[in-house]
């Protein structure tokens, strides 16, 4: 067996604990190369019924304690699933546009609330945390396997790509158009900055965007990137 720690260049990636597995048999079985399974005598109910559907399948299952290992699994992780990266291309619905994010936590959270909330296209402008480090994987609580993610090295390469859409850029701008009274015409993308540089000061100029405050109190900087996203999705997706 063969198997090294995940790899931004690699073509697969993992999906570590059950939940998860079970997500990705049920949503795109076909990427599953092979899983693994820690060698244990507690195996409950919900364990025993994905390793069923895996033989059905004839997904190959290994067990070993190794691979747990070489992963950085956690003690209590007692199944993973090695897939196959797949970009899946954007469709013409609304787009949600993450510009340079850099924690595995945000983005995963951000995928799991995009899906939860009806968007299902996001563009990443690099560089960026790897949507496929496992870490997002399960971030996202295998949110990633219904998503269609492309990325692109530029905010302009995105707008080449997919026409002037409509960009809604949520920026830390008292001047900007409050949240409340931003009415949305579709198609559009909302965009999101960098946790720590958030987007440049002139990107709304730049990209023709409407740029977007969400009211906060003084005493802080700013929400943090997933909860703002959140908010923005939530509002959006309400009125559309
Ligand atoms: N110091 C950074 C700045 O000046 O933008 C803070 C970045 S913030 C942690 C990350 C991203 O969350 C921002 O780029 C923006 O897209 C979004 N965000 C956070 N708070 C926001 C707010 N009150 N209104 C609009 N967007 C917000």
């Amino acid at each position: 067996m063969k198997l090294q720690k995940y790899k931004r260049d690699s073509e697969v990636s993992y999906a570590m604990g059950a939940t998860l597995v079970a997500e990705l048999l049920k949503t795109n079985r076909a990427a599953i190369r092979r899983v693994f399974l820690r060698p244990t005598e507690k195996r409950g109910e919900d364990l025993e019924k994905i390793l069923t559907e895996l033989k059905l399948h004839s997904i190959e299952i290994i067990e070993t304690t190794k691979a747990f290992n070489i992963l950085g699994a956690k003690d209590n992780c007692l199944l993973a699933a090695e897939f196959i990266k797949q970009n899946r291309p954007l469709t013409d619905g609304n787009h949600i546009i993450l510009v340079n994010p850099s924690d595995a936590g945000n983005l995963g959270t951000i995928i799991r609330t995009a899906v939860a909330f009806g968007f299902t296209n996001l563009a990443i402008i690099t560089p960026a945390v790897d949507p496929y480090d496992p870490k997002v994987v399960r971030a996202s609580m295998g949110a990633l396997f219904h998503l269609n993610v492309m990325q692109y090295a530029s905010i302009e390469d995105y707008q080449e790509a997919h026409g002037k859409r409509k960009l809604y850029a949520f920026m830390l701008d008292e001047n900007a158009q409050k949240l409340k009274e931003t009415r949305p015409e579709e198609p559009y993308a909302l965009v999101f900055g960098n946790e720590a540089a958030g987007l440049p000061k002139d990107f709304a100029v730049k990209t023709g965007a409407q740029a977007v405050f969400i009211p906060q109190s003084e005493m802080v900087d700013s929400l943090n990137l997933s909860i703002a996203a959140g908010i923005a999705m939530h509002y959006f997706s309400s009125l559309g």
